[in-house]
Formats: C-alpha cells, sequence, structure tokens
C-alpha cells in the first residue's frame, strides 16, 4: 500500500506526520518512508543513519562539433531556450534543459548525441530494522524533479507499505508524488488560509482519483471550518493533533512527539488503519 502525505501549503507539519505514522507502523510491519520533498528532503534529520547514495541522471544532448554545419534546426526546435545555435557555436544551458530529446531526432546531420548529466542523488538508510528511508536530493538550480521524484519511487517498487512524504503544494512535483498512490493524507491547519490550500489539495486528490482523510495539525479547537468543509465534501477527519507546548518543544529539538508516547503510538497506527480501509486495502 502507497500512503500519500501531502498538504496544500508548506510548514502544516506534514513531514511530521509522515514520520510519525511511519514510526507507528513500523511497529508492526515493515514500512518504507519515501521523502519525496526532493527541493528539500528533512526526514533524514528525524532518522539519522548511514545512507548509501548514489547519483540521479537524466540524457543531454553532446553536440559533435566536427558535423554539426550550426543550421539552427535544433535551436528553433527546443521550447526550453537551452540550446542557441550561433554562427560558429552551439550554446547549451544545461539547467533548461529537460532531456526530451528532441533536439536529437530534428538535427538532419546526427550530430546530436546524449550523455549523462547528474541532476541529483538518491539516498537509502535503515534506521531499524522494519524501517528503510530512501529520500531524493534535486541538486541546486536543478529543474527535473521529476526524474529525482521518479528514482524515489522506483527505489520503493515491490516494498509492502510504502509513505511518500510529497512536497507542498499542489504544483507538479507534487502531482508526481501522488500519482499511483493509494490513499492521500492531506494535513492541514484551522485557518483561514489552511483552509484554502487544503480545498486546492483536495481538488488535485479528486482528479487523480485517491481517495483522501484530512488530518488537522495544531488545532486550537476552532475547527468548524475545515471540518464544515470536509463533511461538505465527504471527506474523513482522520486526526487531530492539537497545538501543545509540550509536542512543539520536542520538534523543535528534532524529536518525534509519537517517540516513548504509547498513546500517540496508538493514535498513528489508528490513523493508518483508518488509511488501509480508506483505501480498502490490507497488509
Ligand atoms: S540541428 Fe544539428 S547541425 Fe543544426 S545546429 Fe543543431 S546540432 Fe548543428
Ligand atoms: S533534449 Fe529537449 S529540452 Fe534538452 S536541449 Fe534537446 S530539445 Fe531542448
Amino acid at each position: 500500500m502507497k500512503i500519500a502525505v501531502a498538504s496544500g501549503k508548506g510548514g502544516t507539519g506534514k513531514s511530521t506526520v509522515a514520520a510519525n505514522l511511519a514510526l507507528a507502523l513500523s511497529r508492526d510491519h515493515p514500512v518504507t518512508l519515501a521523502d519525496c520533498d526532493v527541493e528539500e528532503p528533512n526526514q533524514h534529520l528525524f532518522f539519522p543513519g548511514d545512507p548509501q547514495t548514489e547519483q540521479v541522471y537524466s540524457s543531454v544532448p553532446e553536440i559533435d562539433t566536427e558535423v554539426c554545419n550550426y543550421c539552427g534546426k535544433c535551436g528553433e526546435f527546443c521550447q526550453y531556450g537551452a540550446l542557441a545555435v550561433l554562427k560558429d557555436r552551439v550554446l547549451f544551458f544545461p539547467e533548461l534543459c529537460h532531456s526530451c530529446g528532441g533536439c536529437m531526432h530534428i538535427c538532419p546531420l546526427y550530430a546530436i548525441d546524449e550523455k549523462d548529466r547528474s541532476i541529483g542523488t538518491l539516498s537509502v538508510s535503515k534506521p531499524h530494522h522494519n524501517l528503510r528511508l530512501v529520500w531524493g536530493t534535486l541538486n541546486a538550480g536543478e529543474v527535473l524533479s521529476g526524474k529525482v521524484i521518479g528514482a524515489v519511487k522506483e527505489e520503493t517498487d515491490g516494498d509492502s507499505c510504502v509513505i511518500l512524504d510529497s512536497a507542498p503544494g499542489t504544483s507538479c512535483p507534487v502531482v508526481a508524488a501522488l500519482d499511483g498512490c493509494d490513499v492521500c493524507i492531506l494535513v492541514t491547519e484551522s485557518t483561514p488560509f489552511g483552509l484554502h490550500d487544503l480545498e486546492l489539495a483536495v481538488s488535485l486528490a479528486g482528479i487523480l482519483n485517491i481517495p483522501s482523510g484530512v488530518v488537522i495539525n495544531r488545532s486550537d479547537g476552532s475547527d468548524e471550518q475545515v471540518r464544515s468543509f470536509c463533511r461538505e465534501k465527504e471527506i474523513p477527519v482522520l486526526m487531530t493533533i492539537p497545538f501543545d507546548r509540550g509536542i512543539a518543544a520536542k520538534q523543535g529539538r528534532g524529536i518525534l512527539f509519537s517517540a516513548g508516547d504509547p498513546e500517540w503510538q496508538e493514535k498513528f497506527r489508528t490513523l493508518g488503519l483508518e488509511c488501509m480501509k480508506l483505501a480498502e486495502w490490507s497488509l
């Protein structure tokens, strides 16, 4: 089963929910926690370890200057502005290249070949015997986050229980993370901005046809607007985490608040079971 944890905006506590859920479920079953927030992965801070890391590559064009006659066709073709053909040179801007391969096919002289270029890394660690942590890190200035997210997801293929921590928002990297998941937990706060962003996230899960439930984080008890929205959309509120100085203090020190707290561990275990029900899944 693949459980995505997402949020319409940053700072809602999405990563904390994903980490606590992974910790609770891994007491009984092998769990993989996949950090798909590749521009800012942070799950490895909750679960320090000794990762194995490899490069993630994308294919970029390599131009044979002995063959090229600077006709300009590749530059005209590239919609991303990654190629500029001058009268005696072809300029290539690798950060703009989306690895579509089109320039290779368009070149009448077959002067373009492919070469690998590192765009990020894939890391895997084993914080404890039942928990595997997989995360991707996009290199600074790179745009192909989807490729690194794809590498993270591929690494989890075949694992029985995967919790995917997506990037915040509703942009392409979030779609890349959520695609193919069985269920989605949407983490929100009970503020007007929180509700607006939750509405967007609910729409995205709906478009992707993924059943979803809501976790209200840092609740001060005035959640009626969020609850009323969830009732209207027939989306269950799966858990409410109160605003609590003790929880905030633990998180400030990088400690998962459910660690060593059997009551919260049980609540996160129940959250996992609720997700299975939503996805009509059993381990
Ligand atoms: S299309 Fe081929 S020949 Fe023309 S400028 Fe590009 S690489 Fe050179
Ligand atoms: S592979 Fe695609 S994006 Fe990259 S330079 Fe060629 S045409 Fe442009």
